[in-house]
């Protein structure tokens, strides 16, 4: 037995975000601030969008972004069944009902030829999610639904991903970033919404923060110091902290780094699995640009050992694999209180049970990906 540990995922983080987060700890700016600001404006530049609004998780942003777009009680939002609960849970923070349509086989992103029967004259917003860090095919989905029905990215997985030339954060009306550790730049907790429209964005920035819109200041500028803010919306407080955006300045200087390494990696597992018929790889359509937040197969019927038998002899051998996402249908809360029969979304189901990640992060030396190829060959050979 080996001593060898190749964790699924691994922040890599190091000297240049410790050297980062010092400015707002040594100018003592620690809440929404300069670094805010400037990570905002990076991250706009850098998926080709106009406005940027940083939150403190992707959950947030999702909430903040169909509450600007004032979806509430009696809407639908359409979403897929195969996704991190977050994107249903936002639908139920609103008041909305999350409506659920199965996801593809080989992308795991919603199927368009489903979308239209998920379709009812209450459909106010569709979410596609880019699960794992491939674009859903949003283009598909718009001539599906239409020009009345909103697209909200969750983008969670997909900082540096694209659909044709279009990076993810521009193909819908609003996008939702993700910088958990799983995903592949991170600020410890955080989120960021993008869009191209100012008055959402504007609305989005207000609800951030309380609803509260500034006090108008006299001519000369000098804010009255007696003048507190109004509110006009039932807001929240979505701030991220200039500490984060410190580092998450750092991080995305170094997102088009990662994602090459990450792209080479994937190729690489892709071509030295290639001979495992019941093993599926990661499609990448033409003309996507994959981010590579993870690389998820499918154990297929038939394999000689179920995925669940493959994951605890990966285990036994020091590699860390993990079930690609929920099928969230299958949720107790979601078959308690929306009732949903998880049975309706067969591939969703069938991926839930079916799929495994296997490590793949900025931190692997290439004896870490040799290793975990080996003893994904070897765990079939006794
Ligand atoms: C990670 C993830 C989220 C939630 O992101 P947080 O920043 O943890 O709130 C939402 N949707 C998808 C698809 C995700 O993978």
């Amino acid at each position: 037995m080996t001593a060898r540990y190749v964790p699924i995922a691994q922040p890599s983080v190091g000297d240049e975000e410790w050297q980062a987060i010092r400015e707002p700890l040594r100018s003592g700016w620690l809440t929404g601030g300069p670094q805010v600001r400037s990570f905002e404006q990076a991250f706009a530049r850098r998926h080709r969008v106009s406005r940027a609004v940083a939150t403190t998780s992707c959950t947030t942003a999702l909430h903040l972004a169909l509450a600007a777009l004032g979806i509430g009680p009696g809407d639908e939002v359409i979403v897929p069944a195969f996704t991190w609960i977050a994107t249903a849970n936002a639908v139920l923070y609103c008041g909305a009902k999350p409506v659920f349509v199965d996801v593809r086989p080989d992308t795991f992103n919603i199927d368009t030829d489903l979308i239209r029967e998920a379709m009812t004259p209450r459909t106010r917003a569709v979410i596609p999610v880019h699960l794992f860090g491939l674009c859903a095919d949003v283009n598909a989905l718009r001539a599906e639904v239409g020009s009345s029905v909103f697209v909200v990215e969750d983008a969670a997985c997909a900082s540096g991903a694209a659909l044709g030339d279009v990076p993810a954060g521009g193909l819908g009306k609003v996008a939702c970033f993700s910088f958990h550790p799983r995903k592949s730049i991170t600020t410890g907790e955080g989120g960021m919404l993008t869009t191209s429209d100012g008055d959402l964005a504007d609305h989005a920035e207000r609800l951030r923060n309380h609803g509260a819109t500034e006090p108008k200041r006299p001519h000369d500028g000098e804010p009255l110091p007696y003048v507190m803010p109004d509110f006009d919306d039932l807001g929240y407080n979505y701030r991220m902290t200039d500490v984060q955006a410190a580092m998450g300045i750092v991080q995305l200087a170094k997102l088009d780094a990662f994602i090459a390494e990450r792209d080479a990696c994937a190729q690489w597992y892709s071509s030295h699995l290639a001979e495992l018929a019941w093993l599926r790889v990661p499609t990448v359509p033409s003309g996507f640009r994959h981010a590579w937040q993870a690389y998820v197969t499918v154990v297929e019927e038939g394999a000689p050992l179920i995925r669940d038998e493959l994951m605890m002899r990966l285990q036994q051998r020091g590699v860390e694999t993990r079930p690609g996402t929920h099928s969230v249908p299958t949720v107790s809360y979601y078959r308690k209180h929306l009732r949903v029969d998880p049975s309706r979304y067969p591939v969703s189901m069938s991926l839930q049970e079916r799929s495994m990640a296997i490590p793949l992060h900025n931190r692997m030396t290439s004896d870490d990906y040799s290793y975990v190829v080996e003893s994904i060959l070897d765990s079939i050979r006794f």
